[in-house]
């Protein structure tokens, strides 16, 4: 068994192949992937039900997260950390460039908590930071 054999095993997802080749698609990629950009590289491979539902049971079992953006276009990344359940422990801070359009996880950006007013319960956080990235930069 290679290693995203054994991730998506971890996982308690059953071995596919679009499982498999989805999953690799994002670990071979840095910035964050929406499903139209899936659709657009598996178009010959799978369709867009598939690729759909594959998305969904990478979600529900703590492989990927999704990512808040303005343009209402949902945009996915790999997580991090090994729990099958999300947790807010992972919680990072999100850039998207302006520039290029690309939306990558800083991981080692934790976000800060905040102390909310008496009786308010907080259950997630998001943070998107936009501006140009270190590529666009360079
Ligand atoms: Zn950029
Ligand atoms: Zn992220």
């Amino acid at each position: 068994m290679n290693k995203i054999e054994q991730h998506l095993k971890h996982h308690k997802l059953r071995i596919t192949q679009v499982r498999l080749d989805i999953l690799r698609y994002f670990q071979n990629h840095k910035t964050a992937l929406s499903h139209a950009d899936l659709e657009q590289h598996f178009s010959k491979h799978f369709d867009r039900v598939t690729i759909y539902r594959t998305l969904t049971s990478f979600l529900e079992n703590g492989l990927i997260h999704k990512i808040p953006d303005d343009s209402g276009i949902a945009k996915y990344a790999l997580c991090r950390h090994d729990s099958i359940a999300h947790s807010t422990v992972d919680e990072h801070v999100h850039f998207k460039c302006k520039n290029c359009g690309k939306i990558e996880c800083l991981h080692a950006l934790e976000i800060p908590k905040l102390h909310l007013p008496k009786k308010y319960k907080p259950e997630s956080a998001n943070l998107l930071i936009e501006g140009t990235c270190a590529l666009c930069n360079a």
